[in-house]
């Protein structure tokens, strides 16, 4: 059957990207076509829900992957579907059968039995797998109805690769028929090997220490790769749950794929991990790929995204050459379950298909009870109201989350002896959301779905480590949130409007003042445009003026880190763990740990005193509920303001 390029694939492989294909040609009498199919990270992803949120999505959910996945069988003569790694974990679904109903032996878990209505050739072990421990895991994977590969983690490990006793089967060879252009049909013999990024041992030590270990994934391939051969596989197709990464090995790398791809015998590479999509414009630019056509060291490769946004798509011409199969042309592509209008609206471009819901039904069911039940108690309100004038609960319950957090990844680390610090902005703070846009949490029960409205982004965690010096400014960064006050003024508009107040990090493990009658020291731009104002005085650690000089780990996410808005010290060269968790998942499981919170803040920074000024702040008129119990500030009603706020008057 002549392959066809549809269009929802033509408008996916646009921006500025348009795909050579190899396809539109009839496979001749010798040879056949491959299409070999990729989830990854689906991160328990079965239903187009948004948990979190408590409604209905277009962006997530394996049963609209399925769609994409019915379509292109529908169209090939021969094809494969492989599931990279990542679905046992990463959304309230997973949380429920983790946390609440269990994973005993015998029971199946609802992604797996969504995953065995499709017909899944392969599989492999993603970093996630491990979050729930290794009976979780077994327990799981003893009902999928496909074979598993992991090479590179070992019960026990061997002198070399070849001879570890591994946790799952480091490769297996499909012995599978194949339909050439002729309509003739001949054996052949398809080996897949899968790797899992060795950091786990890191990331989930409390339950891997003493009972696995893990090896770098270059080096088990390359042990692999011969004896596959020598066991008869023609084609290999690597499942590498890593990201497109650096081009040079180097021991122990995370993000592996580009010098995993490049070596001799891996014939196709899908990957995972990274959340991105390949081929595609992420990866433009990277040493070693083409993002245009989707070869990685000139091997076809794919990464269909998360949470079943895409569906990865390997297009293999096989040519017979003698005895055997090589693969004569090749095409990539990754598939969208939606596309995202001009307006920012999102279209789905498919349906999800009824077997694969039915088959998570009963749990998914149970899932939104879940979330909707409490699964902990706060004995402090979770609000937002005065975050921007104080120390503030809504923030303080995310900085005690990523410190609990952090202090465990740390353990075993090079970084184990030094303090840790949290930096928070509040997210939904009034401003341009309007009246009603807070955090408003009250005491007593905390549901699941509370925490989207506690931690709005999807970010990942991640911590940087960073001088007392650097500390001072980014929170001197920070305090661009504040108009200059004059001395002795009254009522002078205290919050300057131009500037987001994610970027207004509170940093928790340290006191500190801010003197609001010096200039901004940054711009919006996080310039440095006063370069002798000093608004952030009497910074301490543990009750001593900080040093400049000592270091510091601080707990912050992804798109700080990664340079988002320029905070001085927070960057890729300071960063020295990247979570594979989101903020969120760390707040759900501070809370199920915790059981009760008590996240009072702590005053831990206050305005400095500016004797006989006052100053004006609007915020929701809800938060007058709270006003009284504001901590380190003298507050009282002021009126109305504009649009809808309530004004309050502060006496500095
Ligand atoms: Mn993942
Ligand atoms: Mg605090």
């Amino acid at each position: 059957m002549p392959f066809m390029l549809n269009r929802r694939a033509f408008l996916a492989s646009t921006a500025g990207f348009i795909a050579l294909h190899p396809f539109s040609a009839r496979a001749q009498a010798n040879q056949a076509h491959l299409r070999i199919m990729e989830t990854t990270d689906l991160h328990v992803h079965v239903f187009p829900y948004d948990y979190y949120a408590d409604r209905e999505v277009d962006t997530v959910g394996l049963a609209r992957t399925s769609a994409l996945i019915d379509q292109v069988r529908a169209e090939s003569t021969n094809s494969m579907l492989i599931d990279n790694g990542d679905f046992l974990q990463g959304n309230p679904m997973g949380d429920y059968i983790a946390y609440e109903r269990g994973m005993a032996e015998g029971d199946m878990h609802p992604v797996i039995a969504a995953m065995n209505t499709l017909g899944y050739d392969a599989g492999t072990i993603g970093n996630h797998e491990f979050n729930y421990g290794l009976s979780f895991l077994m327990n799981s994977m003893a009902g999928a109805n496909f074979p598993v590969t992991l090479a590179n983690v070992a019960r026990e490990m061997g002198a070399s690769p070849r001879e570890d006793q591994t946790l799952f089967q480091p490769y297996v060879i499909l012995d599978r028929e194949i339909t050439d252009g002729a309509g003739e049909t001949h054996p052949i013999r398809i080996g897949l090997i899968g790797f899992v990024p060795p950091q786990i041992m890191n990331w989930d030590r409390g339950h891997l220490e003493g009972n696995v270990q893990a090896r770098d994934i270059v080096d088990t391939a390359a042990a692999y790769i011969p004896q596959m051969k020598e066991e008869g596989a023609e084609i290999i197709i690597a499942l590498s749950h890593s990201g497109i990464g650096a081009a040079d090995h180097s021991d122990g790398m995370e993000n592996a794929s580009v010098p995993l791809a490049g070596l001799d015998g891996i014939d196709a590479i899908l990957t995972g991990h990274h959340h991105r999509v390949f081929p595609g414009p992420d990866y433009e630019g990277t040493a070693g790929v083409d993002a245009a056509t989707g070869t990685i060291m000139g091997k076809p490769a794919a990464m269909g995204g998360f949470w079943g946004s895409h569906m990865g798509l390997v297009d293999l011409m096989l040519e017979r050459d003698g005895n055997t199969w090589r693969i004569a042309s090749h095409i990539s592509e990754a598939r969208p379950i939606y596309l995202r209008n001009e307006d920012r609206s999102i279209s789905p471009t498919v349906e999800s298909v009824e077997s694969v819901l039915a088959a998570a039904q009963t749990e998914h069911d149970a899932t939104l009870a879940y979330v909707r039940r409490a699964v902990g108690q706060t004995d402090a309100p979770l609000h937002s109201y005065f975050a921007l004038v104080a120390d503030d609960p809504s923030v303080q319950i995310v900085s005690n989350a990523q410190t609990w957090y952090i202090a465990q990844m740390m353990q075993g680390t090079e970084h184990e002896d030094l303090p840790i610090l949290s930096a928070a902005a509040p997210f939904k703070a009034g401003g341009r959301g309007g009246p009603d846009y807070y955090t408003d949490v009250p005491t007593g029960d905390i549901a699941i779905k509370n925490v989207a409205d506690l931690y709005l982004y999807p970010n990942t965690v991640r911590a940087v480590r960073i001088t007392g010096a650097d500390v001072r400014e980014w929170l001197e960064r920070s305090a661009g949130m504040f108009n200059q006050i004059t001395p002795g003024q009254a009522d002078q508009v205290l919050l300057n409007p131009d500037f987001p107040s994610y970027n207004f990090d509170v940093i928790d493990g340290v006191t500190y003042e801010i003197d609001l009658s010096q200039p901004s020291r940054y711009n919006n731009d996080g310039e440095v445009v006063a370069p002798d104002a000093h608004r952030i005085v009497n910074l301490m650690y543990d009750g001593a003026p900080i040093d400049d000089a000592a270091e510091f780990i601080v707990a912050t996410n992804n798109y700080r880190a990664g340079g988002g808005g320029h905070f001085p010290g927070a960057s890729p060269e300071t960063t020295i763990f990247e979570a594979p968790d989101t903020n969120r998942d760390v707040i759900v499981r501070y809370i199920v740990d915790q059981g009760t919170i008590s996240p009072s803040a702590d005053a831990n920074w206050t305005f400095a005193p500016l004797p006989g000024t006052t100053v004006l702040f609007d915020t929701g008129p809800a938060g007058a509920a709270y006003a009284d119990s504001v901590a380190g500030v003298s507050i009282e009603p002021a009126g109305e303001g504009p649009d809808g706020f309530a004004r309050f008057r502060i006496t500095l």
